[in-house]
C-alpha cells in the first residue's frame, strides 16, 4: 500500500517546450544502422529458430477453431473482396440504428464479395452461413428490395450482426470491468502466470463530456480492480493494472493545446495515478499517434516528478513505447534518464505498433522530410530488439514489459534477457492482446517460468468496433507473425527468418517515395512542416514576430493606363519566348517560395489573419500551383502533329491570348494569387494583377519573387485598389484579352456583364464563385469521424473557404447524437490570435465581413433553433477584433438555407427515407462548388456522386483543402465557369489556338510520296 507523502496542488506548471527527441525525419538507414549499433551481436539467429520451433509445431498441430480471427482471415485475407467486405461490415454494421440501412450496408459489401466459393470446413460456422444467407436473400441493389427480400434481408442481418458480435467477443474480455475480472479469474485458473492490463474501450473523447465519462469508466475499473485484489503488497509487476489512452481523457490531447493539456488533463490522469498507486496497481500510458510522441514524454515527466514527490516507493507507473518509430531507441532513453532524475521505477511496454498505415498517410499528406516510422517491416522488429536490448541495459530503472506475438521475437527476446542475466517474471515480463497469440503462448509459458500479461479490452459491442477493425487489419496483414502463423504453406524457417538478414541495404532504403516525391520523378511535392516538432515550428514563430506589413500603393487611372500599355508590348517578347524558358521560371518561382515557408507565413498570418496551420497549407499550395502548371504547359501547350492526307503537314499549337487581367480574393491572398498569375504567365500571357483590397502585401511580395526568378518587369504588374475602379478599369479595358477571377458570384456576373458590353474580342472569363456547400451523412457513418469533418470544414479558417461546409444534412436515426458531439467539440475549440499555435480559428477579415456575419447570426438567432456555439474568451475578444465565435443552427428544410454566410457559420438539416432525394434538393439550390459524403455504402456513395452537380466530392473526410493535381478545384452552377484550378484542363482557357496547315506537295509534286514515304 502506497500512503501519500505529501499533499500538492492539483495544477501542474506548463514546461517551457524544448525538443526532447532528436529530429524525428531520421532518414531510414541512419536511423536503422543505429538500432543495429545498439544491438551489438545478437544471439544466433539458427538458435533463436530452434528455440522457437516446438512452439510452431504445437500451435500448427493445434489449429485455431474454425470461429477464430486467424482461421477466417486466413479463409478471407484482408487483401481479398471477402475480407474487406467483413471489415466494412465489422466496423459499421453494429451501430447503423435503421433497418432499412442495415439492409443496405449488408447488400453492398456482400454484393461486392463472393462468400459462395468457401470448401464448407473453417468458415461453415455462423459467420460463413451467415454471410451466404444473407447473399441469396439480400436485394443486389438497395431499391430494389421487395417486401419478401426485405423480410428474408432483415433475418440476414440479424444473423450477421450476431456474427460480427461474436467476432467483436474474441477481442473484448467483457462488456464490463467485473465480467471482465471474472473471465480474468477463469482464465488464470488454467495458467497461473497470467495478469491482466484492462483496456476500457472506446474512440478518442470529442467533447468534454466524452472524456469525464472516460475518465469515471477508469476510475470506477481501478477501483473494482483494487477490491478485487485486496491490499497487495507483492508489487505492482505481479497486480493486475490499467491501460489508459490520453485521448480518451482529453479532446484536445495535442501538441498545440499544451497549456490546456497541462491544465485540464493532468489533474484527470493524477486522479487516476492516486487511486492506482493506493492500491499498488499498475498504470500504464498506451502510446498514440506520433504526433502525441514529446507532448506525452512532456506529460509523463511532469507526472513522474509529481508521483516522486507523492508515492516515491510505487513502481507501477508506465508508458508504451512503440518500436516502428525511427526515434524509438531515444524515447527508451529518455524515459530511463526520467526514471533516473525523478529516482523511480517505471513498468515500460515495448510495443511494434498500431498506427502503422495512418503515420504514412499522413507524412505523406503533410510533405513532411521523412517517415516517422520505419517502412519495411523487419526494421521494425530489429528496432524492437534494439529497444529490447535497451531496456535490459536500463532494468535498475526499468521493469520491461515485452508486448509481441510473434515467436521469433519472443525467442530473441528471451535469449537476449538470459545473457544479460535476466530473471523472467522478477526482471520482465511478456505481454499479449486478448485473443492474439494464444497458441504460443500456451507454449512459451508451459514450464511456468514465465509470466505473461493480457492487454484485455473491456466494452460494449458499440465501443469495440474501431479496436476490432485494428485487430482484423493487424491479423490480416500479409507481413504480419499471426497471419503466417496461420498459413501451413509457410515454412517455419521463412516464419522465424532473422529480421537482422532480411534489412534493405543502401543509402535511401524507403520502401516509399519519400513524401517530397509523392508525384513521381516529375513534380517534387511542396515541402511542409510539422507544426508539433518544435525545430519547425521556430521558423515560422520568428518570421511572425518579425513580420512589418509594407504599405502597397494604389494604382492610379494614369498607371493603369500605362500597365495595360506596358504589358500590350510587353507581349510580344513574352509570349515568343520557348515554352521551356517560360516554364523554367516558374519552377524557379515554386522552388524559391518552398525555401521561404517562414517569410510567407509571417505575411500571412500579419495580413490575412490566418492560422499557422493555414498558412503552410497556403503556402504549400502555391508552390505546387507553380510546379504544377509549369508541367502542365510542357505537356500540353507543345506543338501537335495531326494526322491528314499526304502532301500536307497539320500542326495544332498553343499560345497566349494577350493581357490577361487576374482578380484575386483575399481569403487564399497567395495560392489563389500565385495560381492565377503563373497560369496565365507560363501559357504566354503578359498579366494584370489585382490582388484583393485586404491583402496587397503578400501579392507584391509574390510578384517580386516571380521578378526575381526571371519574369519580365512587362511580364507582370500588380495593380492594388478598390475592384469597382481598378479591377473594373482593367476589366472594361480595351487590351484585356482575358479575365481569371476568383471571389463572389455577384462581383463574377458584374464582370460577365462588362465583358459582354465591350465592343471588340469577345474574351474568356473564367470565374470561381462561392457555394452552399453541403454534407451528406446517413446512418452507417461514424460519428467522431463526422464530427471531426464538420469541425474542420465548416470553422477552420474562420469558415472563410469557398470549399466551406455551410449544410449538414444528418440522418434522423443519428441526428441526435452527431448534433450533441458537434456541440460538444465546438465548445472545445479555440477562438483568438492567429498567431498563437493553440488558436482554431482567428478573426474575419475585416470590419464589414464581421457586421454582415453579425447581422446573418442575429437573424438566424430569431429564425432558426441555435444548436450549440463556441465561446470567446472575454480576454481574447479585448485583444483580437473582429473574432466571430463559431455557431450552429437547425434549419427545418434545405431549402431554407438561401445565402452564403461567408463565417464560421453552420446549418444543420435532418433527413430521412429517400437518400437520393437529399441530392436532389441540394442541386436544387443551384451551386456546385464542394459535397461532401459520410456513409460505408461504397455504391451509395458512388451514385450520389454521380447525381450531384457538383465540382468537388468528398468521401468520409473533410471537404476543404484541396491538393494541386489531386483534387482539381472548381465548381459549377453557380459556383463557377470551370475549368478546374489545379487540374489537367485549366491551361487551355487561358490560349488561344492556331493550326497551321502547309501544302507540302505545293511546289509542283509529293516528293516524301514519290519517294516511298506516306
Ligand atoms: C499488450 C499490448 C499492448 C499494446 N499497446 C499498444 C499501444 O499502446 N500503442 C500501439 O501503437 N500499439 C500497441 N499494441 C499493438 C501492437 O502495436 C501490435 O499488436 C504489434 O505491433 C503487433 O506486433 P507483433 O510483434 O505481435 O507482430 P508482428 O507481425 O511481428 O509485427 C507487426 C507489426 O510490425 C509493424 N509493421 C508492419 N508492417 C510494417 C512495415 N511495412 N514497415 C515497418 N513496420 C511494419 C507494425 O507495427 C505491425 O503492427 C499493443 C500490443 C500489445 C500486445
Amino acid at each position: 500500500m502506497n500512503t501519500p507523502t505529501q499533499t500538492v496542488p492539483a495544477s501542474f506548471p506548463v514546461p517551457a517546450a524544448h525538443q526532447r527527441l532528436p529530429f524525428a525525419y531520421l532518414p531510414e538507414a541512419q536511423a536503422l544502422a543505429a538500432a543495429r549499433a545498439r544491438l551489438g551481436a545478437v544471439t544466433e539467429w539458427a538458435a533463436v529458430i530452434e528455440h522457437a520451433r516446438p512452439w510452431i509445431r504445437a500451435v500448427r498441430e493445434k489449429p485455431a477453431p474454425f470461429w477464430a480471427m486467424e482461421s477466417l482471415l486466413k479463409e478471407y485475407p484482408i487483401s481479398s473482396a471477402e475480407g474487406l467486405a467483413l471489415m466494412r461490415l465489422a466496423e459499421a454494421l453494429l451501430r447503423v440504428p435503421d433497418v432499412e440501412t442495415a439492409v443496405a450496408l449488408t447488400a453492398d459489401q456482400l454484393g461486392r464479395a463472393d462468400f459462395d466459393q468457401t470448401d464448407g470446413g473453417v468458415w461453415a460456422g455462423l459467420s460463413a452461413s451467415a454471410i451466404a444467407m444473407s447473399k441469396k436473400f439480400l436485394p443486389g441493389a438497395e431499391e430494389e428490395a421487395g417486401l419478401l427480400k426485405r423480410l428474408g434481408a432483415r433475418t440476414v442481418v440479424a444473423a450477421t450482426v450476431r456474427a460480427i458480435q461474436l467476432l467483436g467477443r474474441q477481442f473484448v474480455l467483457g462488456r464490463t470491468i467485473g465480467e471482465a475480472m471474472s473471465e480474468a479469474a477463469s482464465q488464470r485458473k488454467a495458467l497461473a502466470n497470467l495478469r491482466f492490463s484492462y483496456d476500457m474501450l472506446g474512440e478518442g473523447a470529442r467533447t468534454e463530456d466524452d472524456a469525464r465519462r472516460y475518465l469515471a469508466s477508469y476510475a470506477n475499473a481501478i477501483k473494482t480492480i483494487a477490491v478485487a485484489q485486496g491490499t497487495q503488497t507483492r508489487g505492482p509487476e505481479s497486480a493486475d493494472g490499467i491501460s489508459i489512452k490520453l485521448s480518451a481523457l482529453f479532446s484536445r490531447y495535442e501538441d498545440a493545446q499544451r497549456e490546456r493539456v497541462f491544465a485540464e488533463l493532468l489533474p484527470r490522469v493524477w486522479s487516476l495515478i492516486e487511486q492506482a498507486a493506493t492500491a499498488n496497481l499498475n498504470l500504464t500510458i498506451d502510446a498514440e499517434e506520433v504526433d502525441r510522441l514529446e507532448l506525452s514524454l512532456e506529460v509523463f515527466e511532469a507526472l513522474a516528478a509529481r508521483i516522486s514527490r507523492t508515492y516515491p516507493h510505487w513502481r507501477g507507473f508506465g508508458l508504451a513505447v512503440q518500436a516502428y518509430q525511427t526515434r524509438a531507441l531515444a524515447v527508451v532513453d529518455e524515459v530511463a534518464r526520467i526514471a533516473r532524475d525523478h529516482g523511480l521505477r517505471f513498468m515500460v511496454r515495448l510495443v511494434k505498433g498500431a498506427y502503422w498505415d495512418g503515420e504514412i498517410k499522413r507524412a505523406q499528406e503533410q510533405g513532411l522530410a521523412g517517415y516517422p516510422v520505419y517502412t519495411h517491416k523487419p526494421h521494425t522488429d530489429v528496432s524492437y530488439l534494439a529497444c529490447a536490448q535497451a531496456l535490459l541495459g536500463h532494468r535498475k530503472v526499468i521493469y520491461p514489459q515485452f508486448a509481441t506475438h510473434n515467436a521469433g521475437t519472443i525467442s530473441a527476446l528471451t535469449r537476449m534477457a538470459a545473457q544479460a542475466g535476466a530473471e523472467p517474471d522478477q526482471d520482465y515480463e511478456m505481454q499479449r492482446l486478448h485473443g492474439m497469440g494464444d497458441g504460443i503462448y500456451r507454449e512459451v509459458l508451459a514450464d511456468g517460468q514465465m509470466a505473461c500479461r493480457v492487454y484485455a479490452p473491456v466494452g460494449e459491442h458499440r465501443d469495440l468496433l474501431a479496436y476490432l477493425v485494428r485487430r482484423l487489419l493487424e491479423n490480416g496483414a500479409n507481413s504480419s507473425f499471426v497471419h503466417q502463423l496461420a498459413d501451413e504453406q509457410v515454412p517455419t524457417e521463412a516464419l522465424l527468418g532473422s529480421p537482422l538478414e532480411a534489412c534493405a541495404t543502401g543509402e535511401h532504403i524507403e520502401a516509399f517515395p519519400l513524401p517530397h516525391a509523392l508525384y513521381g520523378a516529375g513534380r517534387r511535392n511542396s515541402t511542409g512542416a510539422d507544426l508539433t516538432c518544435l525545430v519547425q515550428r521556430r521558423p515560422l514563430d520568428e518570421a511572425i514576430a518579425n513580420t512589418r506589413i509594407p504599405p502597397v500603393p494604389e494604382a492610379s487611372t494614369a498607371q493603369i493606363e500605362l500597365a495595360m500599355a506596358t504589358l500590350q508590348s510587353g507581349f510580344d517578347t513574352w509570349s515568343t519566348r520557348p515554352l521551356a524558358e517560360r516554364a523554367a521560371i516558374i519552377r524557379k518561382a515554386g522552388d524559391l517560395l518552398d525555401a521561404r515557408l517562414a517569410e510567407f507565413c509571417g505575411l500571412l498570418v500579419k495580413e490575412a489573419h490566418k492560422t499557422l496551420g493555414d498558412c503552410v497549407a497556403e503556402v504549400r499550395e502555391a508552390v505546387d500551383f507553380c510546379r504544377y502548371y509549369a508541367d502542365q504547359a510542357e505537356q500540353r501547350l507543345a506543338e501537335q502533329t495531326l494526322p491528314g492526307p499526304t502532301g500536307e503537314s497539320n500542326t495544332l499549337r498553343l499560345h497566349g491570348r494577350g493581357v490577361f487581367v487576374c482578380i484575386s480574393p483575399w481569403n487564399f491572398p497567395l495560392a489563389i494569387f500565385a495560381g492565377q498569375v503563373v497560369a496565365a504567365l507560363v501559357t504566354g500571357n503578359t498579366v494584370a494583377a489585382k490582388p484583393a483590397e485586404q491583402t496587397p502585401a503578400v501579392a507584391q511580395r509574390m510578384v517580386e519573387l516571380l521578378r526575381e526568378a526571371g519574369v519580365p518587369d512587362d511580364a507582370l504588374i500588380l495593380l492594388h485598389g478598390p475592384g469597382e475602379t481598378v479591377g473594373a478599369g482593367l476589366v472594361a479595358d480595351a487590351r484585356t484579352a482575358g479575365v481569371c477571377f476568383t471571389g463572389s458570384t455577384q462581383v463574377a456576373r458584374l464582370i460577365n456583364r462588362a465583358l459582354a458590353q465591350k465592343d471588340g474580342p469577345i474574351v474568356p472569363l473564367i470565374a470561381e464563385t462561392g457555394g452552399l456547400n453541403a454534407m451528406l451523412v446517413d446512418s452507417t457513418a461514424l460519428p467522431e469521424q463526422v464530427v471531426d469533418a464538420v469541425v474542420q470544414s465548416a470553422f477552420r479558417s474562420a469558415g472563410q473557404r469557398c470549399s466551406a461546409l455551410r449544410l449538414l444534412c444528418v440522418h434522423e436515426g443519428i441526428a441526435d447524437g452527431v448534433i450533441e458531439m458537434i456541440k460538444g467539440a465546438m465548445a472545445e475549440l479555440s477562438v483568438g490570435d492567429p498567431a498563437l499555435l493553440a488558436t482554431d480559428v482567428g478573426p474575419v477579415i475585416d470590419d464589414e465581413a464581421f457586421t454582415g456575419i453579425s447581422r446573418h447570426v442575429e437573424r438566424l438567432r430569431r429564425e432558426a433553433k441555435l444548436l450549440g456555439e463556441t465561446v470567446v474568451p472575454a480576454a481574447s475578444a479585448a485583444a483580437v477584433p473582429r473574432l466571430v465565435a463559431p455557431i450552429a443552427f437547425e434549419l427545418p428544410r434545405i431549402s431554407d438555407l438561401r445565402q452564403e454566410i461567408f463565417g464560421p457559420v453552420l446549418h444543420v438539416v435532418r433527413w430521412s427515407g429517400d437518400v437520393d432525394a437529399v441530392v436532389r434538393e441540394i442541386n436544387a439550390l443551384g451551386y456546385g462548388l464542394t459535397f461532401g459524403i459520410q456513409t460505408r455504402i461504397d455504391s451509395r456513395a458512388a451514385r450520389l456522386a454521380h447525381q450531384a452537380r457538383i465540382g468537388n466530392v468528398y468521401v468520409n473526410r473533410n471537404m476543404i483543402g484541396a491538393v494541386v493535381g489531386v483534387q482539381p478545384f472548381g465548381g459549377e452552377g453557380l459556383s463557377g465557369t470551370g475549368p478546374k484550378a489545379g487540374g489537367p484542363h485549366y491551361l487551355y482557357r487561358f490560349c488561344a489556338e492556331q493550326t497551321v496547315t502547309i501544302n507540302t506537295a505545293a511546289a509542283g509534286g509529293n516528293a516524301t510520296l514519290l519517294a516511298g514515304g506516306h
